[in-house]
């Protein structure tokens, strides 16, 4: 069944469900993201971090899909962040991916004590310009970081991808990037299949259901209206994660889903992460 897509706030279409690739060695993502080609997804989420933008790109390339049938994300480094640097890291992002635009680029934190997101997003502003991003937003980016960065620039970010999932639930998050016109995207939707998944209400509705508790917190995502870029390198994972759309959750599931949420994050505070 084909993945539904969202209109981002310029107008460009993304899949409300992706393929994630953090964690995986180049090789091994090549593998990964020609498995979830032929599987259906459309939607690939990197970063210049993951070391694995080659291989991605080698896995699209070899796919025999056009090149207007994906959509690609990558992020640009902490270390890279202001003006020129940041031209010059997506220039050896495209190289390494063997494309001439990306559908949507991303700061990947807002690092807001060295206060260069700006700056950085000033050049994000020009590469959508220029035709080599479609679409342009942040990750990780808290209200107040949004908040900065709409008044000393002109275009509000299609998408912030925050860490978001059952355990962690971003309500302020979600409403205020609603307000904006921003799409909120999830990364570790699954809690990164740590305990989340035996979580026995999750358990409970993915048996109501007969499907598994992935598939229940995925769907969970989708009828919030969260973009969700599960990640696997197992085939029959990767099958599942994207066999979605033949079944929803009723009120109750939701519910029931929605009084697991802790505020606990698994990934650092976007407040104070400086990692460079
Ligand atoms: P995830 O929540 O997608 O969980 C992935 C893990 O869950 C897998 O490694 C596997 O152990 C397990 N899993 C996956 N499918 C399963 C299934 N069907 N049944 C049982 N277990 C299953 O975690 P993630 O990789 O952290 O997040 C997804 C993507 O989000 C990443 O690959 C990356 O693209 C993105 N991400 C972005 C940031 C950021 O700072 N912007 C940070 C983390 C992740």
């Amino acid at each position: 069944s084909k993945v539904p897509t969202i209109t981002l706030n310029n107008g460009v279409e993304m899949p409300q469900l992706g393929f994630g690739v953090w964690q995986v060695a180049d090789d091994e993502a090549e593998r990964a993201v020609a498995t979830a080609l032929e599987a259906g997804y459309r939607s690939i989420d990197t970063a210049a971090i993951y070391g694995n933008e080659e291989g991605t790109g080698r896995a699209i390339a070899a796919s025999g899909l056009a090149r207007e049938d994906v959509f690609v994300t990558t992020k640009l480094w902490n270390g890279d962040q202001g003006y020129d640097a940041t031209l010059r890291a997506f220039d050896t992002s495209l190289e390494k991916l063997g494309l001439d635009y990306v559908d949507l680029y991303l700061i990947h934190w807002p690092l807001p004590r060295r206060g260069t997101f700006v700056d950085s997003y000033k050049a994000f502003e020009k590469l959508q310009a220029d035709g080599r991003a479609r679409a342009i937003g942040v990750s990780n980016f808290l209200p107040e970081h949004l908040e900065q960065l709409i008044g000393e620039t002109s275009v509000v970010p299609a998408v912030n991808q925050i860490e978001l999932h059952p355990h962690l639930q971003q309500e302020a998050a979600r409403a205020f990037h609603a307000e904006r016109g921003i799409a909120t995207e999830a990364w570790s939707p699954l809690g990164q299949g740590k305990g989340l998944l035996e979580v026995p209400a999750i358990v409970a509705v993915a048996r109501k259901h007969g499907r598994t508790p992935a598939q229940i917190v995925l769907r969970w995502h989708l009828q919030l209206g969260n973009v969700v870029i599960p990640k696997s390198v197992t085939p029959s994972r990767i099958e599942e994660n994207i066999d979605v759309f033949g079944f929803s959750l009723d009120d109750e599931d939701l519910a029931a889903i929605s009084a697991l949420n802790e505020d606990r994050r698994l990934g650092p505070d976007p407040a104070t992460f400086d990692v460079v």
